[in-house]
């Protein structure tokens, strides 16, 4: 590795390397770029919708091949879509002696995280080629723990020790080796966490993420129409909104570069001249938003349990018996809202399922409340944003919008970090909502 200058590492998502068309553009991108030395990519992905991602057919393949159903016809499927590639990219490569072990391996039943890791593998054979950059296999430099957490040490180590000589390489995303010596993968959409670990190993000045979207958006664009994209954006707030269903980057990836205090910058490889969104350090003086709030996020499919009793405040341990019987039932708490007489307790609905009027019955039992209701059908939308905390009226706008909207708030929470507001809503006033929002911190301004 030579110290001297700055590196990027530059992970592509599965369209953004779907065909040697794509390829082509995230060759371009990388050669525009020096410091962009270090290569994390996916598997071909879809071409068009309807289309199969390379991992979903590698997938469906070895699931024949463990059934002990023949399965050559599907494996040449996906060597087609390699064959194409290399074809369309006009270089000499033959996967066929690849092609011959992987149907080896998968009638040893080598294992599903191995088959579907072969998808990466077989795409950064490809793209090493193209550019001319050593390979060098994920399975030899990250290492999972044998409880199938990663081995951070080790693989830091590896990583380090593998690149130090190397001024370009080809890691391939989503996998690496388990404990057992295994190939193991990540969760799916994992590559991104690839990509953090080299980030992270390498000390890189950025993480770039490039997919095919300019950013995050500040709402969900099948809710409001034709967003703002998210200029910077911290890790916090980027959690709080991922919390909240909006999903670009794999949940795991923020940890590793984070902890180095590396930016991830989201780009377009269709539209690499757009800037993205930074993902920023908490501790960064990067410029708020001219719109004061950084996002809205929502989910629906909430259900409140309110439980009243009078001088539940000096009832010593009243809350504690109320959480008690969710825990013992394994169902995650979301929010809890409490006045002097009344808490409320937000949990999500898929948890309650079959087991509401025990929930009900054990509460009762629990701590004697005066009365209790149940209300399913309740939508969570978080407000995010770290200017928040130095504005003033940022509050009064959200329930501004609202009320103008005609639409019941029926639960406020703003996190101790002053970094989100969260109000429940009905679920039929959801998108509604979301809009009324949008309009009174982003429309506003862009006007
Ligand atoms: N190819 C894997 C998936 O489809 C991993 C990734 O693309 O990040 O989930």
């Amino acid at each position: 590795m030579d110290t001297s200058m700055a590196i990027k590492v530059v992970k592509f998502g599965g369209s953004s390397l779907a065909d040697a068309k794509q390829i082509q553009k995230a060759a371009a991108i990388i050669q525009a770029d020096p410091q962009r030395r270090y290569v994390v990519p996916s598997a071909p992905g879809k071409r068009f919708s309807g289309d199969t991602k390379v991992t979903d057919m590698l997938y469906a393949c070895y699931a024949l091949a463990e059934a002990g159903v023949e399965f050559q016809k599907e494996l040449e499927a996906i060597q087609a879509r390699y064959d194409d590639i290399i074809a369309g990219l006009g270089i000499q490569l033959s996967l066929a002696d690849e092609f011959a072990v992987i149907a080896e391996n998968f009638r040893k039943r080598a294992g599903k995280d191995y088959a579907a890791s072969r998808g990466e593998y077989l795409n950064g054979k490809v793209i090493a080629a193209y550019l001319g950059f050593p390979f060098v296999d994920a399975a030899d430099v990250i290492f999972f723990q044998p409880n199938g957490s990663l081995n951070d040490q080790k693989t830091e180590e590896a990583l380090r020790a593998r690149l130090t000589d190397l001024e370009n390489a080809v890691i391939p995303g989503f996998y690496g080796c388990g404990a057992d010596g295994y190939v193991k993968t990540f969760s799916r959409g994992g590559s991104d966490v690839t990509g953090s670990i080299v980030a992270g190993a390498v000390k890189a000045a950025l993480y770039e993420n490039w997919t095919d979207v300019s950013g995050f958006l500040v709402a969900d664009p099948r809710i409001v129409e034709n967003p703002a994209v998210i200029r910077t954006i911290t890790y916090t707030e980027l959690r709080e909104l991922s919390y909240m269903g909006a999903s670009v980057l794999h949940e795991a990836a923020i940890f590793p570069v984070r902890a180095a205090g590396i930016p991830i910058n989201i780009r377009n490889t269709n539209a690499p001249e757009e800037p993205g969104t930074m993902i920023v350090p908490d501790s960064s003086d990067e410029e708020v938003s001219a719109y004061t709030i950084t996002g809205i996020a929502g989910k629906k499919q909430f259900t409140s349990i309110n439980i009243h009793k009078d001088l539940m405040n000096s009832q010593i341990g009243f809350c504690r018996d109320v959480l008690s019987v969710l825990a013992d039932h394994q169902i995650p708490l979301e929010h809890m809202p409490s006045s002097i007489d009344s808490m409320t307790v937000i949990v999500d609905t898929e948890h309650l399922k079959g087991i509401e009027e025990q929930i009900r019955t054990e509460i009762i039992k629990a701590v004697q409340p005066d009365s209790m209701d149940v209300e399913e059908n309740i939508a969570l939308i978080a407000v995010v944003g770290r200017g928040m905390c130095r504005t003033r009226g940022v509050a009064a706008r959200i329930f501004a919008a609202l009320a103008h909207a005609r639409i019941n708030v029926r639960m406020i929470d703003q996190g101790s970090s002053e970094l989100n507001v969260i109000v429940a809503v009905k679920e039929a006033d959801f998108e509604q909502a979301i809009r009324c929002i949008y309009d009174m911190f982003v429309n506003s301004v862009a006007e």
